[in-house]
């Protein structure tokens, strides 16, 4: 069983993701991915460089991100040819992994910021978005990156509308409230699962 991990920037993936590892789920990070698929050396990141030059790698030869991030800012053909090099290598990547995963671990964990708008909800059997109130979820990520206010809105205003994500949902945590109240949503969910989880094994899990 795959269980992608979902939602809003500062809604507290990460907190609700750390308690499933704790409790034994195998956590699969697409960020994660996204790095490895162009670190130092890899063909992703020779190709990225033949398109958009050195003066994108740090000294030690990383990429950095950054500076990427402003190359393609407001650059759709720029984004498009950086997505065409680094997509398909995080699917690849995400696909190794995830069978690796689910391999070892009955209950798997895909940590994935973006799982709708990159349609990664194909590679996982249930889909939990984890939500927070506008007000909160702002005052979190002010914090949490020392972000002004304006910055820190233009980011949430960025992406896509948390009512969607919850439409697409198969289970909903809301974390705006005290962290201990989410994570007894998770034990009781990673519970629930567990036991889906067993049938997966004569069944198919969709
Ligand atoms: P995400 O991974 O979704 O970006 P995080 O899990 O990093 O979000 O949470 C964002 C910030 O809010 C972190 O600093 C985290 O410690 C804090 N946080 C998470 N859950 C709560 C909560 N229920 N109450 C207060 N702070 C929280």
């Amino acid at each position: 069983m795959i269980l992608g991990v979902t939602g809003g920037i500062a809604a507290g993936k990460s907190t609700v993701v750390g308690e499933f590892r704790r409790l034994g789920a195998e956590v699969v990070s697409a960020d994660q991915l996204s790095r490895e698929a162009v670190e130092a050396g890899s063909p992703a990141l020779e190709r990225i460089v033949e398109r958009f030059g050195p003066p994108v790698l740090h000294a030690d030869g990383t990429l950095d991100r950054e500076k990427m991030a402003h190359i393609i800012f407001g650059d759709a053909s720029a984004r498009r040819e950086l997505e065409a090099i680094v997509h398909p290598v995080i699917e690849k990547l995400a696909q190794q992994k995830l069978a690796a995963a689910r391999s070892r671990s009955r209950l798997v964990v895909y940590e994935a910021p973006l799982l709708f708008e990159l349609a990664a909800q194909r590679r996982v059997d249930r889909v939990l978005v984890v939500t927070v109130e506008e007000k909160e979820q702002l005052r979190r990520l002010m914090a949490r990156d020392g972000l002004s206010e304006e910055a820190a809105r233009r980011r949430i205003a960025a992406q896509m509308p948390q009512a969607e994500k919850i439409a697409r949902a198969d289970f909903v945590i809301d974390n705006t409230g005290a962290q201990e109240a989410a994570l007894a949503r998770v034990r009781r969910l990673f519970e629930q699962l567990a036991g889906e989880a067993d049938l997966c094994d004569s069944q198919p899990c969709r």
